[in-house]
């Protein structure tokens, strides 16, 4: 058995940024999500450094860590990338980048999470938050101190507390059993501090075709006034039985 991913993205300035420091692959092994942490220099340059140092795994072979191991591999290298690039540079000093990506190799797929870009799951009519925020006010939901509505509207609710620098860090990795029909959500904060879970749901429900429904999550952004980059990949999972030539 063996899974593909048939992905399509869509990707928007928001209505009050001046350049999208945001960055997107899509691939039939790999989709993956970053965003240059606004504030701080060059957040663009770390966010495409990060993307592009996963890409190359869209085509190479797995190795013997399976898709876990592989996009560790990665991201240690990414991590690395933004820190020869910070000094080689010193202007871009303090450069950083959110990343949310899934990696898919013979019947898992793994996915690997820093900062505030999330990834959802959305199977069998449910939809599934399958990261955890890396922030001050998702601390703070943790502790019980606020609620995840409060969360929403908190004014340090873009306060991130981990994102790849080129320094030390720990990102989170998972692995998931991906069934035929399953669709996967990733997206940049852009798309979730201005549309609500339950329209995000309803959306992936009802835009069957991927593409579509990746451009009408961008439009929601957008029509709810969104300032932030947005960025979005909307990915259908395809099992299929592959035959091994002897
Ligand atoms: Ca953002």
């Amino acid at each position: 058995m063996s899974v593909i991913l048939r992905a399509a993205a869509a990707s928007n300035l928001g209505l009050a940024r001046e350049t999208n420091e945001d960055a997107v692959h899509v691939g039939e092994r790999l989709v993956a999500v970053a965003d240059g942490v606004g504030g701080l220099p060059a957040g663009e340059l770390a966010s495409d450094i990060a993307v592009r140092s996963l890409a190359a795994l869209d085509t190479a072979a797995p190795g013997g860590g399976g898709p876990l191991g592989a996009l560790r591999d990665a991201v240690a290298a990414a991590s690395a990338r933004i820190r020869e690039t910070v000094e080689a540079n010193p202007a871009v000093e303090g450069m950083s980048t959110t990343l949310t990506a899934m990696l898919v190799a013979d019947d898992e797929l793994a996915i690997v999470h820093i900062g505030d870009s999330r990834g959802y799951l959305w199977r069998s009519g449910k939809l599934t938050l399958l990261t955890r925020d890396d922030t001050y006010v998702q601390g703070l939901v943790d502790q019980g101190v606020i609620s995840l509505e409060q969360a929403r509207v908190h004014p340090h609710r873009s306060l991130v507390t981990q994102v790849l620098q080129g320094k030390e860090a720990s990102p989170a990795y998972t692995l998931q059993k991906p069934h035929d029909g399953d669709r996967y959500l990733l997206c940049s904060d852009g798309l979730t501090d201005a549309v609500p879970d339950e329209v995000i749901a309803r959306t992936l429900r009802d835009e069957s075709d991927r593409h579509e429904c990746a451009e009408r999550l961008v439009q929601l952004a957008l029509d709810a006034g969104g300032p932030d980059n947005v960025t979005v990949v909307v990915a259908d999972v395809v099992v299929a039985d592959v035959t091994v030539p002897t």
